[in-house]
């Protein structure tokens, strides 16, 4: 296939390495790392890697650092299917990867032999890198919609999301457990999700390219210069989030089982607005209202899933700004100090909050001061801080 031809993702796209190419001139800097394809009906980010990689190599363009491209599920991605035993994105927490190490290959699922493969490879590019790693995780979705960026909210990931044209979106990651892009992040690297629209419309193709494109320059592995069509991909990507908020939060999921026979109604797209008691889907139960108004985020329109749909709002910018300084003087450190708060005793950055004491300063509070919830324990709240790359 030529390298910019604009073609829709073939389901069953076949990949024999998972290694999707390497870009290294030998000049130290920064490393990129791209994961594409951890879903195996989301082909689009294999596609636009290699059109990205082979610009490169054709032209031999002047790189500093290195980019490499892995590829994630490949028995799934020759299906076309988004997984195959189970989601290759729910299932890298740290405790279940220890345990399956020395789980036999036979005895284990498809997927967590694809996440030993994946681990491999990343853990060898991950210690070898020098400079600052930035870690893309590129995917789609089954509704139509703008193309957006997920981080886990630490200063460095917002610096770098935040060079891209279009929404930034907080807290999906302390919505889903065990997704690929927040084990990363707490290894203190530079982290950012990728989603770039329909599963198999061609422009995601086109999108992707744009995200990876962009990276090079932020990063500094690339010169605008140095790139093709650099100002077009900007461009293309300005224009498609012209219209939407900057930044905004993740307010609710809605989790969903086979056995709801969830269905949501046809029409919505990501970012579409929502009013509070709009009925969004039907399920066993009957109509699914939504808690508040807001916009709809990757609304579910396919069998495989268990996020229904999530519900999000502009976060002001102010805020972010707010924020960024209480964290600069590093002011989550009195977290501890305020009443109904205290360290947990295994685990010095993890602070135990009472629940009754909580809900006078709610969770945002603690988003503000960089901390990330991690589990509801009955009474209490536990918070994470989120580890800031060094
Ligand atoms: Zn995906």
């Amino acid at each position: 296939m030529p390298s910019t031809a604009t073609t829709a993702p073939t389901p069953g796209l076949t990949i024999t390495d998972r290694r999707l190419g390497t870009y290294d001139r030998g000049i130290a800097g920064p490393t990129i790392v791209v994961v594409a394809a951890l879903h195996g009906n989301e082909p689009s980010g294999v596609v636009a890697f290699r059109r990205v990689i082979e610009r490169l190599q054709e032209r031999d363009t002047p790189f500093r650092g290195r980019l490499v491209g892995l590829a994630g599920n490949l028995p799934a991605i020759a299906r076309g299917e988004r997984f195959i035993d189970e989601d290759l994105n729910r299932i890298w927490q740290p405790r279940r990867i220890e345990r399956y190490a020395d789980t036999p290959r036979d005895k284990r699922s498809v997927e967590a032999t694809q996440q030993a493969e994946l681990l491999d490879q990343l853990d060898s590019e991950l210690e070898r890198a020098d400079g600052l790693v930035h870690f893309l995780d590129l995917h789609t979705s089954s509704a139509e919609g703008k193309p957006f960026v997920c981080i886990g909210d630490t200063l460095r990931n917002r610096d770098f999301a935040t060079r891209f044209p279009v929404p930034v979106i907080l807290g999906l990651e302390e919505q889903v457990d065990g997704a690929l892009l927040e084990y990363i992040n707490n290894q203190g690297h530079v982290t950012v999700g990728v989603e770039a629209g329909q599963h198999d419309d061609p422009s995601s193709i086109d999108f992707h390219e744009a995200f990876l494109s962009l990276a090079l320059v932020s990063a500094g592995c690339v010169e605008t210069a140095e790139l093709p069509r650099y100002e077009e991909m900007r461009a293309r990507l300005r224009a498609a989030g012209a219209a939407l908020p900057r930044v905004l939060e993740v307010r609710y999921r809605h989790p969903v089982a086979a056995a709801d026979r969830f269905r949501m109604r046809p029409g919505y797209e990501n970012f579409h607005r929502i009013r509070a008691g709009e009925a969004l889907a039907d399920d066993e139960r009957g109509d699914v209202h939504a808690p508040e108004t807001g916009r709809i985020l990757l609304p579910l329109y396919q069998g495989l899933g268990d996020d229904g749909y999530f519900l999000v709002r502009e976060f002001a910018r102010s805020w972010l700004a707010v924020s960024a300084l209480l964290r600069h003087l590093r002011f989550g450190r009195l977290a501890p100090w305020l009443p109904g708060v205290h360290v947990h005793e295994d685990d010095a950055n993890t602070l135990v909050v009472d629940r009754r004491v909580a809900r006078w300063f709610a969770v945002q509070v603690f988003h503000l001061l960089g901390y990330r919830k991690k589990r509801d324990g009955g009474d209490h709240l536990l918070f994470s801080r989120r580890v800031e790359p060094a």
